[in-house]
């Protein structure tokens, strides 16, 4: 099986964006406001939404599954307060959950968390409970930045963040580290601000010893994990200056990198540099980087061809980046497809 760790609804139906826009109006003009019943989007329009898209690419390229959340730059968490965030949360997620619903064989849903700026992380654990116990959702989305861009939250290691830690050590279920929309004009939200936030995260993980209170807890660290594995000797030296053990123990044991890097040498360097146990196939598709690459003639997202073509990896490593580490790092997903007998 092939499992795609990283995909976002980037396709939904216009009817969402344009029922975002009047809640976001209504944070000035409370009677602009909308109803969530005035939001209506049937199967059919979700249908071809992900027909024409996501699933018609995953056909293409050869992919089984995807592990699907909402569109990440439109959680955009610093909008509004905890109870606009909340409502939009759920919308998104509702949605997502009627598209693995519509495509049973071929999503499975991660939560978006209706984080807000200086709201305890606390008041998420009611969705995230929702979305795994009544949805099946498989994993999380968090956010280390709901302020967007201007980082305002302590780091991932704070205790600020444990509540969250507790339900999903309860629940055994991974998150994505995932910011939203950068609204710092110095930090553009998929070139900068995505990947400043991966290597970040990675940074905090290594300065702290949050997998010592916590040592089931997992992080995806997505598109391929920021700068960090390109640096992989910086962080092992600070690491080593900081008197923290070897990375493979102090974070390997915990922390994985998706393959959401567009380009071949970039592949090769995340499969030379990080051992494959720690690495998840994925693509986010359809997502920031959409063009057909003029060098290859191929989409920039089809990453699956350079998982193919890296010479350094043998067949069963890439068994366990398709397959086998998204059963271990998801294991509600693995019992679900075990139920199904996939
Ligand atoms: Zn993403």
């Amino acid at each position: 099986m092939i499992i795609d760790c990283h995909g976002h609804y980037t396709t939904a139906p216009k009817p969402l964006e344009e029922w975002r826009n009047r809640q976001i109006a209504g944070i000035r003009d409370p009677k602009a406001k909308p109803r969530v019943s005035e939001l209506e989007i049937s199967d059919d329009e979700l249908r071809s939404s992900i027909e024409e898209n996501q699933l018609r690419l995953m056909r293409e390229r050869g992919c089984d599954l995807t592990i699907f959340s909402p569109r990440a730059s439109f959680m955009a968490h610093h909008i509004g307060d905890f109870s606009v965030s909340a409502t939009w949360a759920a919308i998104c997620n509702e949605l997502c959950h009627r598209v693995s619903q519509l495509f049973p064989e071929n999503f499975i849903g991660a939560a978006m968390l209706p984080q807000s700026p200086g709201v305890d992380p606390k008041t998420c654990i009611p969705e995230l409970e929702k979305c795994v116990k009544e949805y099946g959702f498989v994993a999380i989305n968090l956010n280390p930045d709901p302020s967007g861009g201007f980082w305002k939250s302590p780091p991932l290691t704070d205790r600020h963040w444990y509540p969250l830690y507790e339900k999903m050590v309860e629940l055994d279920i991974p998150a994505m580290i995932h910011v939203s929309t950068s609204c710092n004009a110095c930090f553009h939200t998929t070139g900068a601000h995505y990947i400043n936030a991966d290597t970040t995260a990675v940074m905090q993980l290594i300065e702290g010893d949050l997998f010592k209170d916590f040592p089931r807890l997992r992080f995806i660290v997505p598109h391929g994990g920021g700068a960090a594995p390109y640096h992989w000797g910086r962080y092992r030296g600070l690491a080593q200056a900081l008197k923290k053990p070897l990375l493979r123990e102090h974070l390997l044991k915990n922390v994985f990198f998706d393959t959401c890097v567009y380009h071949q040498p970039g592949i090769d360097l995340l499969t030379k540099v990080i051992p494959v146990d720690n690495i998840l196939f994925a693509s986010e598709m359809v997502g920031a980087v959409r063009g057909i690459d003029p060098e290859t003639g191929h989409q920039y997202d089809d990453t699956k061809r350079y998982i193919e073509a890296a010479l350094n990896l043998s067949a069963e490593d890439r068994h366990k980046i398709y397959e086998e580490n998204a059963r271990r790092v998801y294991p509600r997903l693995d019992a679900r497809l075990r139920e199904r007998r996939r």
